[in-house]
């Protein structure tokens, strides 16, 4: 699968069930404002369930009441966020992040994603491999 192939589905995105058929790889945006994936951090959370937990930026929601406005209505606050990430390299630094001391010692077991679609995905963390 080559990288692009990750990105296809944004072509004419309906990702959600909003499904605003937006180009978004040609700088086309829906209701969650977002063009390319975007990350706003990657780090090991601490909350249950213990994880390394991806915040993905953006929201297809507008609640005023959210407590994640820096992330959730990126762009239009203009809020600093990491950015675009290669999948294979998200993927292996979120490995690497429950492999840590830190990571073990929190008991995260799990690779999170938080944002604003409405389907959760939890991926538990594979067996450790042994030398
Ligand atoms: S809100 Fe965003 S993710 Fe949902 S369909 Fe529209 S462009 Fe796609």
């Amino acid at each position: 699968m080559g990288q692009s192939d990750f990105l296809e589905d944004l072509r004419t995105c309906e990702l959600c069930e909003h499904r605003c058929r937006a180009n978004r790889l040609e700088g086309q945006t829906g209701v969650c404002r977002i063009t390319t994936p975007t990350i706003a951090s990657a780090t090991l959370h601490p909350a249950p369930p213990e994880s390394y937990t991806v915040f993905m930026s953006g929201c297809n929601f507008k609640c005023l009441n959210c407590q994640n406005w820096t992330i959730s209505q990126y762009p239009d606050n203009g809020c600093k966020q990491k950015g675009y990430e290669d999948p294979h390299k998200l993927a292996e630094e979120c490995v690497n992040g429950l492999d840590t001391l830190s990571g073990r010692v929190m008991g995260a077991d799990r690779i999170f994603f938080s944002g604003g679609v409405t389907k959760p995905k939890i991926h538990k963390k594979p067996p450790r491999r042994t030398a």
